[in-house]
């Protein structure tokens, strides 16, 4: 369902991805990772069409990122839920309010905006934080809301960029079993992270991205530990 072929993608003339050949099959989790600067975020980017790449071919369901017209881009959009490190919430909209406007570009009757988004708050616990504003939240509350907006649409790819990146060693384990929920409800989840300790306790595949390049595709249950496989 996502296919990346020969993809590269310069900035200037700094190569920041170079032929990466990848293929995710609808229901997979997959953890992107690799240190700083390896190209996760570009990557990532490249899956939302937030960016074009330079060369190759990119294929998200039944688009082609690289032939689709702007107009486009909103339907591929709504196949996605996407989350940030820094959370992206609106700082004047309430919690309510910040999932009913990601889900008002789609639905326009209120009596289904309101029933769908309380039923994801009540998923992400955060039913009684409804009328609160996002400034009044903690940094895994603001998460969870961020998740609740990525979600409501019912997307079929979910998509994160370092979301513990801004969490506490145990608020974010929360949010990890958050994305694994999601996962066995049945989207396909992708998510960049350098937080190896995370990602090395869980059952999930890993393709590990250095200097633009991937040099491990690991799947699913291989578990390693100092190297040695178990
Ligand atoms: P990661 O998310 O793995 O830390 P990034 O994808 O953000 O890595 O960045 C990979 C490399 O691309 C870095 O060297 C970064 O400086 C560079 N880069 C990212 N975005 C741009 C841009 N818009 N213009 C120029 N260089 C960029
Ligand atoms: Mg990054």
């Amino acid at each position: 369902m996502i296919q990346f072929v020969d993809v590269s993608k310069k900035f200037q003339r700094k190569t920041v991805l170079e032929n990466i050949n990848l293929t995710i099959q609808q229901g997979e989790f997959v953890y992107i990772v690799g240190p700083s600067g390896a190209g996760k975020s570009t990557l990532i980017q490249l899956l939302y069409r937030q960016l074009l790449p330079s060369k190759g071919i990119i294929w998200v369901n039944q688009f082609d990122l690289t032939k689709m017209k702007a107009k486009g881009v909103p339907y591929l959009r709504r196949e996605l839920g996407i989350v940030f490190q820094d959370f992206k919430l609106l700082p004047k909209l309430t919690v309510f309010e910040n999932v009913a406007y990601a889900m008002a570009v789609t639905e326009k009757k209120p009596a289904l905006i309101r029933r769908r988004v309380l039923e994801v708050l009540k998923e992400m616990g955060l039913a009684n934080l409804r009328h609160r504003f996002p400034s009044e939240l903690s940094g895994g509350e603001q998460q969870r809301v961020a998740i609740a907006r990525a979600i409501v649409n019912r997307p079929s790819i979910v998509i994160a960029d370092e979301p513990t990146g801004n969490l506490d060693p145990e608020t974010a384990a929360g949010i990890i079993n958050i994305f694994e929920a999601i996962h066995r409800q049945g989207s396909t989840v992708i998510m960049a992270t350098h937080n190896h300790e995370l990602v090395d306790r869980r059952p999930h595949r890993v393709v590990e991205i250095v200097a633009g390049q991937i040099v491990r595709d690991q799947a699913k249950g291989a578990y390693h530990y100092a190297g040695i496989r178990h």
